[in-house]
């Protein structure tokens, strides 16, 4: 190791300090960085303790100062980069650094799949004490394959949803952007760089259409005023676009005139209200009240149809989503005679995949509206063979398994051929795992945008007569820290 230098502000070399207390709050000091923290922060050791450095980029050698200190680990400011590392790349936004929405966008995108594909693999050693076999190298050990991270041509404008904040600044100036961290004040900001061309343009006019009638934005420190957020969508395959203006209210004064200028924008289909009329962090209400044009817009992914409304769950980054649900769809290995369970299943996205190519699918899911709109993308694409139902896939499933084995034990939803779970963060349910053990399909396809829970979950299933045979990680959101992964789990004696 190079030898210590001394600290610029002075006279400590510390080299030799084996006291972990040695390092203080305003201390500066030399560090590499090699590793990156979850929230895309760099990570660099000194003497066996690592800071984390908002900022650094894998790579780097920086200049510091320690801000805190815990027990064997601290945190810094970065404040010079010494040697920049070779992975980093100027930010397209210049606003990078104020917003923190893209963690990882100075680092080359090449480095940043590289970081995804390490961090899945970590935690699936480390968690699940997996080891993997790479996909380049087919020595037929029969560990689970791990493939490179499937990335993007075009790692920017990939967003078909975007939320802005309204309020106004300290001369009284309407303005939207994004929040600082931790606070509700706005930065401005109209063009971020992973949504739409659009979003500007119709935040443009929407400001206009304010200022030119009078239309107060919502201060949420008293509660008054009307207008608090503009959510936008837009279906990439179909260029239909939404604007829906979310209000302390039910009413907009001179509506009339704000679908006017809306209604230049190209594609624009659908022109809305939502009524949220609480004291909350939460953006939406339940209502909306619709000003012109449909209360939706239509979007493809892959040849399915969806109709998506201000209020309905819906992929923000539908060119990686098609790949995602494609693996998946390889995974499940369907040939049409099987019966296979989507659990977690939204709006149905991935069971209306599956559909096409199966006898029946089943679908799950906590939110009722999610429901509604999964019943009725079934119905507008014509596809019977699905059935959805509402609630806990911990407590549907076991349900049924239950209910069923007594009443009805041969029933083919009962030993489906696949399961489908794509949960949230914190993974499945024990319970659910339980019973899709009990349920023995040949095949589980695991969709997890959590790769620590994931790793849990599996190493679960390989205890009880799973193994797992494919990997494949997806970068749904580039710039950020965010990976998600398909795994194809294959039940060992049939
Ligand atoms: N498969 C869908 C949605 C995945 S997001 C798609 O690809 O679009 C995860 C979904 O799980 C969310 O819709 C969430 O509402 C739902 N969810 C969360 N906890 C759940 C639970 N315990 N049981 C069933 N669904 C749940």
């Amino acid at each position: 190791m190079m030898k210590e230098k001394k600290q610029r502000n002075g006279k400590q070399d510390f080299s030799r300090q084996e006291n972990k207390n040695f390092f203080q709050k305003d201390m500066e000091l030399e560090l590499l960085i090699e590793d990156m923290g979850t929230e895309g922060e760099g990570i660099g050791k000194k003497e066996g303790v690592a800071f984390f450095v908002k900022d650094a980029v894998l790579g780097d050698l920086v200049w510091v100062k320690i801000m805190k200190m815990k027990k064997n680990y601290g945190y810094a400011r970065l404040i010079q980069v010494l040697k920049p590392s070779p992975y980093r790349t100027e930010p397209r936004c210049p606003m990078y650094r104020q917003c923190g929405g893209c963690q990882i966008q100075a680092l080359d995108y090449g480095k940043q799949l590289e970081f995804k594909e390490n961090k899945v693999k970590n935690n699936l050693k480390r968690i699940g004490g997996f080891q993997l076999e790479e996909a380049a190298c087919e020595s037929g050990k029969g560990l689970p394959v791990i493939h490179p991270v499937m990335g993007m041509e075009e790692p920017y404008h990939y967003r078909n949803k975007a939320q802005f904040p309204i309020g106004t600044d300290k001369n009284g100036n309407i303005v939207t952007g994004f929040y600082a961290a931790r606070s509700h004040t706005i930065i401005p900001n109209r063009n971020c760089f992973l949504g739409v061309k659009l979003n500007e343009e119709i935040l443009n006019l929407v400001i206009e259409f304010m200022e030119e009638n009078g239309i107060a934005p919502y201060q949420e420190t008293t509660g008054t005023g009307l207008v608090r957020h503009v959510l936008i969508r837009c279906g990439f395959a179909t260029g239909e676009v939404m604007a829906c203006l979310v209000i302390n209210g039910r009413k907009l004064p001179f509506a009339d005139k704000l679908t006017a200028k809306l209604q230049s924008i190209p594609g624009m289909t659908s022109i809305t209200l939502n009524v949220n009329e609480k004291n909350t962090n939460v953006i939406l209400g339940d209502e909306i009240i619709p000003l012109w044009g449909q209360n939706y817009i239509t979007d493809y992914i892959g040849n399915v149809k969806y109709q998506i409304s201000p209020l309905s769950f819906y992929q923000v980054n539908p060119v990686q989503t098609q790949k995602l649900y494609e693996k998946a769809l390889e995974y499940a290995e369907l040939t049409g005679t099987e019966t296979v369970w989507d659990l977690y299943c939204g709006i149905g996205t991935i069971s209306l995949f599956l559909a096409q190519k199966a006898k029946q699918v089943y679908g799950v899911e906590l939110v009722g509206p999610a429901i509604k709109d999964a019943r009725n993308n079934a119905r507008i694409n014509g596809i019977t063979n699905v059935e959805f139902f509402v609630g806990k896939a911990e407590e549907v499933l076991p349900e049924f398994y239950e209910k069923g084995i007594s009443e009805h034990p041969g029933a083919e939803m009962l030993h489906p051929d696949v399961i489908v779970v794509d949960p949230p963060r914190k993974g499945c349910d024990a319970r659910c795992l339980e019973t899709i053990v009990k349920m023995q399909p040949k095949r589980v396809v695991y969709v997890s945008c959590d790769s620590a829970t994931l790793a849990r979950d599996l190493k679960y299933l390989c205890g009880e007569g799973y193994e797992v045979r494919e990997v494949q990680p997806v970068d749904m959101f580039p710039q950020t820290t965010h990976t998600e992964c398909v795994v194809w789990i294959q039940r060992k004696h049939i």
